[in-house]
């Protein structure tokens, strides 16, 4: 049985086959760390960029050299070109235009992933990325970074827009394009502890359609501002052990709508770093049993409590 609706699980029913993630670069800067912004709290600017890239390596390479490595290694054909670094609708229009062009006619990329930020989705990037789409119908997603639906959340953690931007920009998307959206949340972000990020989601699928989620554990970078902030106030963070960050995906599945795909319940690297428990051990594969095993004891799944605007903001 299946309890939520993983992202290999959409692409087999799309695709029939599977497919990977392949991690690419526009090779633009990140628009929240330049003319004296000093970006996310929590971003060193670097830890993100996958292991296989080269700063400034041309498209032409990444592509090779990621599909020679996740092909290899995956034992995959055929790909999703993934704009994963800094904000990839941020630079010049034609040019970004071009490189999404470059990846959607490569005939082993089945499907595009954009990786961006609210305050930087707008009319002629959507409407460039709809014309190019016409001659070879593909899978389109952007992936939207959001972290937290909560104003004084996002202002502490130095994003630079609001929530009310996210919900604009989707709404935009929705209206000009047949995209899908996928949301970028960070668990345990500074005031936030379970039962915030609980109403947080309740809010998210109320106000919004989306297609997919992806969440994180916060990671504390050293010398990140993020840093400085946890080691002054460090009540402030909510200390997730295994069991609690399992159940509190647990919570959250069974609140977000049964058809929207679970693009990662975590990143390995923070699944590392729980304190205070024998982390060095920890794998995915322990945290999808674990979420396996408490869906059994519970009797539940993904969406089974997800009522449409039942909830109101608090
Ligand atoms: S998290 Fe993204 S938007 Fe924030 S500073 Fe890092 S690259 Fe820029």
């Amino acid at each position: 049985m299946d309890f939520y609706y993983t992202f290999n699980k959409y692409l087999q029913n799309l695709h029939h086959q599977r497919l990977w993630r392949l991690p690419l670069s526009t090779n633009y800067p990140c628009p929240n760390r330049i003319e004296g912004k000093t970006g996310c709290t929590y971003c060193d600017g670097v830890s993100f960029l996958p292991h296989y890239l080269k700063d400034n390596d041309n498209l032409q390479n990444q592509m090779e050299r990621g599909m020679k490595f996740f092909g290899k290694r995956y034992k995959v054909e055929y790909f999703y070109g993934y704009f994963q670094y800094n904000t990839s609708t941020y630079g010049n229009t034609l040019e970004l235009l071009k490189k999404y062009d470059t990846v959607l006619e490569h005939d082993k990329i089945k499907g595009l992933i954009i990786s961006t930020r609210p305050d930087f989705v707008y009319p002629e990037i959507l409407n460039g990325i709809c014309k190019l789409n016409e001659k070879i119908k593909k899978d389109i997603w952007l992936e939207m970074g959001l972290q937290s639906v909560f104003d004084e959340t996002l202002k502490r953690i130095n994003r630079n827009h609001s929530y009310q931007d996210f919900i604009n920009s989707v709404e935009m998307i929705k209206k000009l394009t047949d995209f899908k959206i996928t949301v970028h949340m960070i668990l345990g972000l500074p005031g936030e502890d379970p039962e915030k990020i609980r109403s947080g989601i309740k809010i998210l699928f109320n106000d919004c359609r989306i297609d997919g989620i992806k969440f994180r554990l916060l990671e504390i970078l050293p010398g990140t501002a993020m840093h400085q902030d946890y080691q002054k106030n460090l009540n402030d963070f909510y200390n997730f052990d295994h069991k609690s960050y399992s159940n509190l995906l647990c919570d959250l599945l069974e609140i977000i709508p049964e058809n929207v795909v679970i693009m990662r319940l975590s990143n390995f690297k923070s699944l590392k770093k729980f304190e205070r428990t024998d982390s060095k051990h920890y794998t995915k594969e322990q945290l999808v049993e674990e979420i396996k095993t408490e869906f059994i004891k519970r009797g539940s799944k993904q969406g089974i409590y997800f009522k449409k605007k039942q909830y109101e903001h608090s």
